[in-house]
Order: C-alpha cells, then sequence, then structure tokens
C-alpha cells in the first residue's frame, strides 16, 4: 500500500497527482482481497472513479448498517524534507521494528486493517445482521469533494440511513497529554473541529487597486486594523463537550491541583473557564490558526513579478517574528 504514491492536491484532476498511481493501488487492492472482491458489493465512484465502497450485506436488511471510513490518499512529501526521512517515504521499507512510509499512520493502516479484519471473519463464516459499509475516499486530505461527498451522495441516494461511523480517529500519545498526564493515553475522537475560512476583501472606494485613494483610507491600512484586532481580541477559549468529558476523566490522572480543578468544572461554571484558558496557554494545538494575506498587485511597465516579491519580501522582514520561507 505504502509503495502507491497516491498524493492528492486540490488543483490536480480528480485531485489526483498521479492517476497512475491511484489505479495501480486500486488494482493491487483488489488482487490481494479477491475473497472480499468477490463476496462484496464493489464499487467504484467519485471522480475518476478513484474512490471505493464496499458493502457486506447484512442478513437483516431493517437493521441500519454501519460504515467504517478511510482514505487511500496521502499528503505530499516535498523535495526540501526529503532528507529527513530514515526510510524513503514510498519505500514501504520495513526495518527498525517498523513499517515505514508516508501514510503508514494516516491512513492507509485503516484500508488494510479494516479490510483485514473483514477478510478474518469472512474466512471464519461469519455474516453480519447489519449490513457493513467500507468507505475509502481517494482525496480526504484536500477536503474530501470529490470522493467521500460522492459516497455520501450516493448512499443518500440510496435512503440509507447509518447506525454509526467509524472514521480514522487519533491514535495514541505515547507521551502524555500535557498538562494533564504523562502517562501513555489511547484518545477516542468522537468530534472534530470544522475547518473555516473567512476571506475579507477589502477594495478602496474606487473599487479597482490601479486607482488607490489619496485619502489616507488605504486598503493596507484597513487591513493593518483589521489584523490587529485579530490579535488583540482572538476567539473566546471555551470548553464544550465532549472535550469536558475527556477532561474530567483525566482527573484520575492528573497532579492533584489539578485534579481538583478537573473535578470543579463539573460544578463550578467559572472552573471551566478558567481551566480552557489554562489548556490553550498550556498546548500550542488549542490554540492552533493559520492567516493567510492576498495581496493585488498592479504591475508598472518595466517591472517584474519579482518587484512584487521584493516589496512583500521588505514588509515580511519588517514585520513579522517568524522566519520567512518564501
Ligand atoms: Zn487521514
Amino acid at each position: 500500500m505504502l509503495q502507491f504514491a497516491t498524493t492528492s492536491n486540490p488543483d490536480a484532476e480528480h485531485h489526483a497527482v498521479d492517476i497512475e498511481e491511484f489505479h495501480k493501488l486500486g488494482a493491487w487492492l483488489a488482487s490481494a482481497y479477491t475473497d472480499i472482491w468477490q463476496h462484496f458489493q464493489v464499487e467504484q465512484l467519485g471522480s475518476g472513479s478513484l474512490s471505493f465502497l464496499l458493502t457486506w450485506r447484512g442478513s437483516q436488511q431493517q437493521l441500519r448498517p454501519v460504515l467504517f471510513i478511510s482514505h487511500t490518499d496521502v499528503v505530499p512529501v516535498t523535495a526540501e524534507t526529503l532528507q529527513d526521512w530514515r526510510h524513503p517515504p514510498f519505500s514501504g521499507a520495513v526495518a527498525d521494528g517498523a513499517v515505514w512510509g508516508r501514510g503508514a499512520q494516516d491512513v492507509k493502516v485503516g484500508v488494510v486493517s479494516l479490510l483485514e479484519a473483514a477478510l478474518a471473519l469472512l474466512r471464519q463464516g461469519f455474516q453480519p445482521a447489519r449490513s457493513l459499509l467500507f468507505a475509502f475516499g481517494h482525496d480526504e486530505e484536500v477536503g474530501g469533494n470529490l470522493g467521500a461527498v460522492h459516497i455520501a451522495e450516493l448512499l443518500a441516494s440510496r435512503g440509507v440511513q447509518l447506525e454509526m461511523i467509524v472514521d480514522e480517529g487519533i491514535g495514541l500519545a505515547l507521551a502524555g497529554v500535557a498538562p494533564f498526564t504523562k502517562q501513555p493515553v489511547a484518545l477516542v475522537g468522537t468530534a472534530e473541529k470544522q475547518v473555516q475560512t473567512v476571506q475579507v476583501t477589502v477594495q478602496s472606494p474606487g473599487g479597482h487597486s490601479s486607482k488607490p485613494p489619496i485619502d489616507g483610507s488605504t486598503v493596507g491600512g484597513q487591513m493593518g486594523r483589521l489584523m490587529a484586532a485579530v490579535s488583540a481580541q482572538p476567539p473566546p477559549t471555551k470548553l464544550v463537550p465532549p472535550t469536558c468529558e475527556f477532561m474530567i476523566a483525566m482527573a484520575d490522572l492528573a497532579p492533584a491541583w489539578l485534579s481538583l480543578m478537573l473535578l470543579a468544572v463539573k460544578h463550578v461554571p467559572f472552573a471551566g473557564r478558567l481551566l480552557a484558558k489554562m489548556v490553550s496557554m498550556a498546548s500550542e494545538e488549542a490554540a492552533a490558526v493559520s492567516g493567510s494575506v492576498t495581496i493585488n498587485f498592479r504591475l508598472l511597465p518595466g517591472d517584474t513579478p519579482q518587484t512584487a516579491l521584493q516589496l512583500t519580501r521588505g514588509w515580511l522582514g519588517r514585520t513579522l517574528l517568524l522566519p520567512i520561507s518564501a
């Protein structure tokens, strides 16, 4: 599985950087799991027919099916990080007591584990009462619009109501979860943050960047005030289910002072807000956000794209705290 370079990209046809690699992976699955391909209904769908929906028909059709989700695509390996790989990213090397490759954890292991489990059950003569569905999208890493969305639409068109969905999950935090414990924790994900991108466009009154205003209400000035406001008034920290339940469950493992506080979350309204604040300060992940700015230039005759890049680098050099990579 790991030797197929099934990288997804939002700008590529079917979101597949190399369609042939996806075809090879599909052919390999069919040849490695012939029993499953014979016994299950196998549908190839989505853009380019690169995604899979497998159906193990249950004996009781009135029961709602269970859906297991995974995906066959992986995020790209950038040229500058190639040297950091102890074994090449698409080698599938089995060495040093591990299996190496891009997607080993996220999440070709999921596809293979589901198929291995199904195959083992099939060989034992197991017959599920409710139908079991397996959905393997091919563009999860870039949003799933050309894979998982097509699978969802197909299921909706058939009127399928699911009993449960089991997705890829989080994993094992071997070094614990700060600030609660340094003991290993198995994390079961029951919810996920939604990604939302808000694009803000500020136009000069003339409505065209070739005619900038001369009264001081520059686009740059207004964008600058917006950025300052984002920085000065970040979104409020808050604890929501199932995070509260998770933290309360961690009380037994946490140091005594924190344990008391975790238990207080249940009963004292203010404790939840204080704890949320502490967690956002203790963990970079809790405060994760990224931003991007698009600057729309009008180049004079004689200017080159390099002119705009140089100007931008100059501004970045004077304002950013982080090193500039591009
Ligand atoms: Zn994944």
